[in-house]
């Protein structure tokens, strides 16, 4: 997998490796988690200007060091024998348009019936802000498509992640672990509004754009500060 050393101006030796264990890693949470079923999904992270992505229809459990796949941001194949998943357009969009280090594309259920529900998540909760305001859903377009990861990228304007119409979520992040963790509020906030909007004669109470906006200014200091 290593081909392209340091003297090639490429990323330094150990890691391609180093990233690939990481998404593969990531790739088996998101099945263990019960964010998808079986093959289905995607991740992949940026490594200068290779990305590494998980194969097409291949069981994240079988996967080793051997079964890397690599692309350029055209899509090209730099290395690996499995053919690259079917959503590398949806992919290769975000990181040309953005500064992503990591993507992650799932079939979560509470996400996908919201897909068919509404044009834009409602802001139920503060963390609407940690995505970067409303959730927006992409028109449908067929999986694997061009056409899709165009909605894709519009629903994504300033914003970290999206929901695909019948279809799943979009998330990505500075490292797997942000594009992880994103895809996973971003899914218990869908199912906070399932649950909120299936209680008989109520409706929920929503954040104001003011409120949101207060939110995120304070985001700013969230957790330990050095
Ligand atoms: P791949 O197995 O090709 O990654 O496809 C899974 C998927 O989620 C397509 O939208
Ligand atoms: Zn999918």
């Amino acid at each position: 997998m290593e081909r392209q050393g340091a003297a090639g101006g490429g990323p330094a030796p150990g890691a391609l490796a180093r990233a690939w264990d990481a998404l593969v890693a990531t790739a088996r949470r998101t099945v263990a988690d019960g964010l998808v079923v079986g093959t289905s999904g995607n991740v992949s992270v940026r490594v200068g200007d290779t990305v590494l992505v998980t194969p097409s229809g291949v069981a994240y459990d079988g996967l080793g060091p051997a079964d890397a796949v690599g692309v350029d941001l055209d899509g090209r194949r730099l290395f690996g024998e499995l053919t690259p998943t079917s959503e590398l357009p949806m992919h290769l969009e975000i990181y040309r348009a953005t500064t992503a280090g990591a993507v992650v594309h799932t079939h979560a259920v509470h996400a996908t019936a919201v897909s068919t529900l509404v044009p834009e998540l409602p802001p139920v909760h503060y963390m609407t802000s940690a995505l970067g305001g409303p959730v927006r859903v992409a028109p449908y377009a067929l999986y694997g498509t061009d056409e899709l990861a165009a909605h894709m990228l519009r629903a994504l304007r300033d914003r970290t992640a999206c929901l695909l119409r019948n279809h799943g979520t979009v998330a990505y992040g500075d490292t797997l672990t942000q594009a992880y963790d994103r895809t996973a509020q971003l899914e218990w906030m869908c199912r906070l509004w399932l649950t909120a909007v299936s209680v008989p004669g109520r409706t929920p109470t929503l954040l104001t754009p003011d409120q949101l906006d207060e939110v995120t200014e304070k985001l700013k200091g969230y957790g330990q500060r050095k």
